[in-house]
């Protein structure tokens, strides 16, 4: 098992996926694909998915400015519906196996905050530990690069979970009050669903306070109509990059005149 820190504040444990793996049947793509709208189009309101990248991106897409790919790109769109097949094979097994306590009973979230706009979120699975703890269990699909070793933008991937599970985390409570204080990201290659790996997060408060007053700024920024602070680093997978200031991305669309 290894431990230690990526870009951001979290700390995150690399395990041995197939502990976990094993009680699930290999993950096949077969049946119809759904067909979705790209991801940024399904985006609306504060996302608990949406906390760990920039938060500016969240405003333009709320002051409904326009966006740079704002056209249909087929390549994005079959890359959702893998990752949509992928989850609804894993939430299958999972029932199927019996590891999911809980799944599609209670997915749909509200994160508790201090103040302003709720953040909603969707959780794929609950489950118990073999040591009796509850869990997050979030599935995430990739594509084949990122299971590479080295893969240089995984650190920042991440950190991007981190705070989404946190969210779950500070959330999600039995009717007994016992909340989840741990998280596991099961990352599936949508190449080879063989390549996997399993990242674990338990509950880290200071962190996870650090990512609210970042919400809250953004939030208060929203609602007077102004954008949020710009939070670069990962840029090139924005789609506002071409109208915002602080894109550290230099930009290959440019207009042939
Ligand atoms: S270009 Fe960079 S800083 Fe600007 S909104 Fe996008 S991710 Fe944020």
């Amino acid at each position: 098992m290894m431990s230690g820190k990526g870009t951001g504040s979290y700390t995150i444990e690399s395990l041995d996926h197939r502990p976990l793996t094993a009680r699930l049947d290999r993950v096949r793509l077969t049946g119809p694909l759904r067909v979705t709208p790209p991801p940024y189009r399904q985006s609306t309101g504060w996302r608990a998915s949406g906390l760990g990248s920039c938060l500016r991106q969240v405003g333009y897409r709320l002051l409904d400015l326009p966006a740079t790919h704002d056209t249909y790109v087929p390549s994005w769109t079959l890359s959702a519906d893998i990752g949509t097949t992928i989850h609804t094979r894993i939430q299958e097994q999972l029932v199927g196996s019996g590891l999911a306590v809980l799944v599609g009973g209670v997915p749909a979230i509200e994160v508790p905050l201090p103040a302003g706009a709720p953040v909603t979120g969707h959780v794929d699975a609950v489950i118990r530990t073999n040591a009796g703890a509850l869990a997050i269990l979030d599935v995430k699909t990739g594509s084949p690069r990122e299971f590479v070793p080295g893969y240089r933008y995984l650190g920042d991937k991440q950190q991007k979970w981190a705070t989404q599970v946190h969210a779950y985390m500070a959330a999600f409570y039995l009717p007994d009050g016992e909340y989840a204080r741990e998280a596991y990201i099961l990352h599936i290659s949508r190449g080879d669903t063989a390549d996997r790996h399993l990242f674990r997060i338990v509950w880290q408060p200071e962190a996870w306070a650090r990512d609210v007053a970042r919400l809250a700024a953004a939030q208060e920024a929203v609602a007077a109509g102004d954008l949020p602070a710009p939070e670069p680093g990962a840029c090139r997978f924005c789609a506002f990059r071409q109208h915002c200031p602080a894109n550290d991305y230099p930009d290959q669309l440019e207009v042939q005149s």
